[in-house]
């Protein structure tokens, strides 16, 4: 079924471990991607193979689990797949490679204590949400199918078993990196640097300085993502640096979440105790991660230390303006505004300040704006909402027009999101045998951009009260 190759063996063995993913022999396909299969050239009609091929162990000769360190809350742990397995890289008939991985796949020798396995929920989880990632525009992995493999996991509780097909462009992370630089030579540095760029960056590799231009290449990708992320509201909640890919995709959907009412130090990971990962604070942490990834580049971009730590800080030093610059121009597009001038940030400010003040929701509020541009409906009554609500006006008039405008709204603003509190209840009832929430909401995340007739149930917001409850939790 998969047309595979295993370029990423190429590279020296401290880089992976070879592994087998565990048998279960009971197991069922419990959701599959139509879509996917079609965008990989995968044949729907032989669905049913995808369990024999991805569960017995003779088809994998080659698989293997990647070895990676990371900056977890802060501090360097050496980590590598604990829980997934690469079964090959899939090259589609355009010469596109993806990393078919198996999240939940069994034990490897990353795994420290952990079992090498996944609940069905937590995996319901990442596949919910990373195929929204997916259709509200945003570099992520995907996911081709969950596998419910009838196995008990012990957790606090006792769960069913599930194993997610992941498909991703590269699992290379910052934390590959570092690991090169921490526990390899300066020639397993060099071989990495070397593999990352042909295979993902080959536009680079006749450049001056190739190392230094994937810095760069890697800081301009991220902080697309990251201003993505605040674009839609997304809280990752775990950007560690081994969450952190080269290639700017999201990916590992542990305790991430999406904000409601609008408040920058909002975070829903029952272990993030001091709002590391906080909506608002994405920004700095992910100049601290690409900070990371400089310090690990050192070696390969100048032989000489000093000189290659001014090269590198010359560039860390730059995350600042792009980032003003991509969020702005990115904010500014969400109120009907294509021209990203500095004059008008603070018009973005004010009304961030006006919602926080008001509660508001963060998505509805933006939907109700672009219902707003041509009627006077103001969404709220507030007196400094009102002066805002002028100030808007006339800047939609002094550069763009109202139809530029509501374009600009309707293409950057969801109208749905995956909203935690119907999250869970689709996987609650999923997992209990029941899908129809969950395809349902599968459906009108696949089209977030769309006003879609009966899914007002899917628009609202939980309680106040109920969304200030709501916690996430890691690696279930
Ligand atoms: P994550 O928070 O999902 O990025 O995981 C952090 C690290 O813990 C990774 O190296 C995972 O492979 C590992 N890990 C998470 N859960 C398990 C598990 N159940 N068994 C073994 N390793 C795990
Ligand atoms: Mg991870």
């Amino acid at each position: 079924m998969f047309n595979f190759d295993y370029s990423f063996l190429s590279l020296p063995k401290k880089f992976y471990s070879l592994t087998k993913p565990s048998l279960y022999k009971n197991s069922d396909m419990f959701i599959s991607n139509d879509a996917l299969f079609n965008e990989l050239n995968l044949p729907i009609n032989r669905k049913d193979e995808l369990l024999n091929e991805v569960l017995s162990k003779k088809n994998h000769k080659q698989s293997y689990a990647q070895a990676y360190s990371g900056h977890q809350f802060g501090y360097f742990t050496k980590l590598g797949d604990g829980r997934a397995i690469i079964i090959g890289e899939h090259i589609t008939s355009n010469k596109q490679r993806f990393d078919i991985q198996l999240k939940g796949g069994g034990r490897t020798i990353y795994s420290r204590n952990g079992d090498g396995k996944a609940t069905l929920s937590s995996m319901l989880r990442e596949y919910i949400i990373s195929e929204a990632m997916h259709y509200l525009n945003i570099p992520t992995s995907r996911s081709l199918a969950i596998i419910k493999t009838n196995e008990q996991i012990f957790r606090e509780n006792i769960h069913e078993g599930g194993v997610l097909v992941r498909v991703m462009k590269s699992h290379i992370r910052v934390g590959t990196f570092e690991n090169a630089y921490y526990y390899g030579s300066i020639n397993d540095l060099k071989a990495l640097t070397k593999y990352t760029i042909n295979r993902l960056f080959p536009e680079i590799k006749n450049n001056e300085n190739p190392p230094l231009d994937l810095l760069n290449k890697v800081m301009n990708k991220q902080i697309d993502l990251v201003v993505n992320w605040m674009r839609v509201g997304f809280i990752h909640g775990v950007m560690n640096t081994d969450n952190t890919s080269l290639t700017g995709h999201s990916f590992d959907y542990g305790p991430c979440a999406f904000i409601n009412i609008y408040n920058p130090y909002q975070t829903y990971s029952s272990i993030d105790h001091n709002n590391r990962y906080a909506f608002g604070n994405q920004k700095n942490i992910l100049k601290w991660n690409l900070s990371r990834f400089a310090e690990s580049l050192l070696p390969v971009i100048h032989e000489n230390k000093e000189k290659a730590i001014k090269l590198a800080q010359n560039s860390i030093d730059k995350f600042s303006n792009i980032w003003e610059k991509k969020y702005y121009g990115m904010m500014l597009k969400k109120i009907g505004i294509g021209n990203n001038h500095k004059a008008l940030f603070p018009l973005v400010d004010e009304l961030l300040e006006n919602m926080i003040k008001m509660n508001l929701d963060y998505t509805n509020t933006f939907t109700e704006l672009n219902n707003d541009i041509t009627k006077d409906k103001k969404i709220t009554n507030n007196l400094d909402f009102i002066q805002w609500h002028k100030k808007w006006k006339k800047n939609i008039n002094k550069f763009s027009s109202i139809n530029e405008g509501k374009n600009l709204m309707r293409k950057n603003n969801p109208i749905f999101i995956p909203r935690n509190n119907l999250v869970e209840e689709a996987i609650e009832k999923a997992v209990d045998g029941n899908q129809n929430i969950l395809q349902k909401l599968l459906q009108v995340t696949s089209n977030p951009y769309k006003y879609q007739n009966d899914m007002d149930e899917f628009m609202k917001p939980p309680e106040k009260h109920v969304d200030e409850c709501y916690q996430t939790y890691c690696g279930t």
